[in-house]
């Protein structure tokens, strides 16, 4: 059964990797005060990463966490509100002035603007054996779970910026680390690259696919990985090994799927260059629009985009019909979440 609160909101944003929190800075020193939706997990996946060089004013760098923590922060000291959960379902308004309701477990939330912003979740091989030992030897993130691995082999597998960094990171910690790469160039930047070539017990098995990983053998406790080289088609197996995937990421955009336009890989598709997207009021920033860039950097302009197009939205936009009835949905269908659960 639904619950609906009584306050209609100006905007309501869901997701809280850089992208949500700026949206959420702008919009509450807008003074709309906005209410974020951070699922569990809030932060996005620069929790999970370490260093990050490469955010402008930082010039000695900063940790992922803490400069979530700090963006976090400062949208709070404007009077953002924070709800530490999923949403679990959307419905939106078809025309201009409608409203559209976020819930959270069977809680409505109505609100006259929405800023999507559930950024992107690691991308899964899809081997045999992966979902089964994920967690069990199996990882997406080496700052999580690196020292369970401890002068163990690791490999990791990937070619671009997030496999180097993994691998680079984790090389502090293994025995050997292995990165396992589909072919023998690289989609990373030089600079990380050679990074990865200078580090001294990390080498790069190339061309190399992972067919399958396998349950730890006899006298083993980490899985083992069945690779086929690319082009001569010889087998190794390598025996107790952890293995890191760093394949890239997809939008996590399930939870809006048929209710705004999306490209075939699922990114929502905006009216580049503002963040509108095909819903009148519903706005779409970061790495669930974001092919190509990708960047931290990137995701929080365009979180600030998203809020500046939402403000000028309610400012041009005739205000909701009152008598907008909370729409007639099933929540037992709602089986959605934005943020990984942890
Ligand atoms: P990416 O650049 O898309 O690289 C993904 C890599 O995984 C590619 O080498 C790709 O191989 C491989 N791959 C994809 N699907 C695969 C599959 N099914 N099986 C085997 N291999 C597969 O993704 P990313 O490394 O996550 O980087 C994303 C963006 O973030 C980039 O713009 C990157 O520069 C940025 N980033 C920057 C930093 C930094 O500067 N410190 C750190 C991390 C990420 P192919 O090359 O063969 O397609």
């Amino acid at each position: 059964m639904t619950t609906e609160t009584d306050r209609i909101e100006d905007v309501v944003i869901v997701g809280s990797g850089p992208a949500g929190y700026t949206a959420a800075l702008y919009t509450s020193r807008a003074n709309l005060q906005p209410l974020l939706i951070e699922g569990f997990i809030w932060g996005g996946l620069l929790q999970q990463t370490t260093d990050v060089e490469n955010y402008p004013g930082f010039p000695t760098g900063i940790m992922g966490p803490a400069l979530m923590q700090h963006m976090r922060d400062q949208a709070e000291r404007f009077g953002t509100r924070f709800i530490t959960d999923l949403a679990t379902k959307i419905d939106f308004g078809a025309e201009p002035g409608d409203l559209h309701t976020v819930w959270v477990g069977d809680e409505a939330h109505r609100t006259r603007t929405v800023i999507l912003a559930m950024g992107a979740e690691h991308k899964k091989l899809g081997v045999p054996g992966e979902e089964e030992l994920s967690g069990r030897g199996i990882s997406y993130c080496a700052t999580c779970d690196a020292a369970f691995f401890k002068d163990r082999p690791i490999i990791v597998v990937g070619g671009g910026d997030s496999a180097m960094e993994e691998a680079i990171f984790l090389a502090k910690f293994g025995s050997k680390v292995s990165v396992v790469h589909r072919r023998d160039e690289f989609r990373a930047s030089k600079i990380m690259l050679e990074r990865a070539k200078s580090t001294e017990n990390l080498e790069l098995l190339t061309p190399f696919v992972v067919e399958e990983f396998l349950p730890p053998g006899e006298g083993h406790d980490l899985p083992f990985a069945r690779l086929r080289n690319a082009e001569t088609g010889e087998e190794r197996v390598l025996e107790g090994t952890a293995a890191f995937i760093a394949i890239g990421h997809e939008p996590q955009s399930e939870i809006v799927q048929g209710l705004v336009d999306t490209d075939d890989e699922g990114y929502v598709r905006t009216d580049a260059p503002s963040t509108r997207t095909n819903r009148p009021g519903v706005f779409a920033a970061g790495d669930l629009v974001d092919h190509t860039y990708r960047q931290a950097i990137t995701a929080a302009g365009s979180g600030c985009q998203a809020a500046l197009d939402a403000e000028w939205y309610l400012r041009d936009t005739p205000q909701v019909h009152p008598e907008h009835p909370l729409p007639d949905v099933d929540l037992a269908e709602a089986q959605y979440a934005p943020m990984a659960k942890p």
